[in-house]
């Protein structure tokens, strides 16, 4: 697929995502989605295995389309990410995940993670720094409860990443490896960067308990995290026995199906109400 950032495909083809909808189509909707307001966050609850604790949370972007429903990344980031729109979507993530931090915090909840996802366009865009200092100075957040998440390949084919891992972390954010385990790992990387978290993608969780190399894999993460003194949460935690595998290998930081799954801001809000954790 052209990843140039021009719209040089063949409009006439259809989207094997987008259910029939024409690329160009397609990308001129995102465009006007943005504008519109049609795009929202759901909050993916993190927890802490020990205290049961909601102790983060992951803001994932859902396009509420005005026929087609609520639809998940998958139909509509690609496209995104192809045409270039992701950095304006991104920005919007960020701005938008930043500012319902704020509002919990107004409303007196304790203050928690949120975590947001950044695409490789928008890190290789030579403006990041400044574009997200600007969301920082804007919204106020506390940058300490800010953490970016960026996966290994980022690292890897960006020209300049250490400077901008570097400059991130001055800013006070924390940066977790998405998907860990599933790119390139360049373990040198991690201490380099002062990676805060990796998360283990939900591909090695799903099959924990049927899998012997996945069980190992995520065993040898978890252990070697702990080693290097980086944090660590398991994606994708579905049912009992894969929190348990998780829990005996000391990983406790989980987020999963088994728990919550990601929810609207008014859900996420009455879940923490409920947790008494104002
Ligand atoms: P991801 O970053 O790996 O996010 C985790 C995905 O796994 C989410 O899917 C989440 O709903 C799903 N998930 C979490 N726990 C479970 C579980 O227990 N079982 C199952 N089956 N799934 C679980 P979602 O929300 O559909 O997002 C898919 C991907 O879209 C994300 O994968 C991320 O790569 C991308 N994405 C989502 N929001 C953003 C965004 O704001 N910006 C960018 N650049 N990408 C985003
Ligand atoms: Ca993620
Ligand atoms: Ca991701
Ligand atoms: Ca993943």
């Amino acid at each position: 697929m052209k990843d140039d950032g021009k719209n040089n495909y063949n409009v006439f083809k259809p989207n094997p995502d987008g259910g029939g909808i024409e690329r160009l189509t397609l990308e001129n909707s995102i465009r006007k989605a943005l504008q519109l307001g049609e795009f929202e966050l759901h909050y993916q609850p993190q927890v802490d295995v020990l205290t049961g604790e909601v102790i983060g949370t992951e803001a994932l972007v859902r396009w509420n389309h005005p026929t087609l429903g609520l639809l998940p990344p998958a139909k509509f980031i690609p496209i995104a990410e192809e045409t270039g729109l992701i950095v304006s979507l991104g920005e919007w993530v960020l701005r938008t995940a930043c500012l319902q931090h704020q509002v919990w915090r107004e409303k007196g909840f304790a203050p928690m993670r949120v975590s947001v996802n950044l695409s490789s366009r928008q890190f290789s865009k030579h403006d990041l720094i400044e574009r997200i200092e600007e969301i920082l100075r804007e919204t106020r957040i506390d940058p300490r409860y800010l953490e970016l998440e960026i996966t290994e390949s980022m690292t890897m084919n960006v020209d300049g990443a250490i400077e901008v891992l570097g400059k991130l972390k001055e800013l006070g954010m924390q940066l977790c490896i998405d998907d860990f385990g599933t790119g390139y790992s360049n373990l040198y990387y991690l201490k380099l960067f002062s990676i805060d978290r990796l998360k283990i993608d939900r591909s090695f969780v799903r099959d924990i308990m049927t899998d012997t190399t996945d069980a190992d894999i995520v065993a040898t993460i978890i252990a070697m995290a702990h080693k290097l003194g980086i944090g660590v949460i398991a994606e994708g935690v579905e049912d009992r026995d894969q929190l348990d595998f998780l829990h005996s290998h000391s990983c406790h930081e989980v987020q999963g199906f088994y728990y919550h799954r990601p929810l609207p801001a008014a859900q996420f809000e009455r879940l923490l109400r409920k947790r008494g954790a104002m």
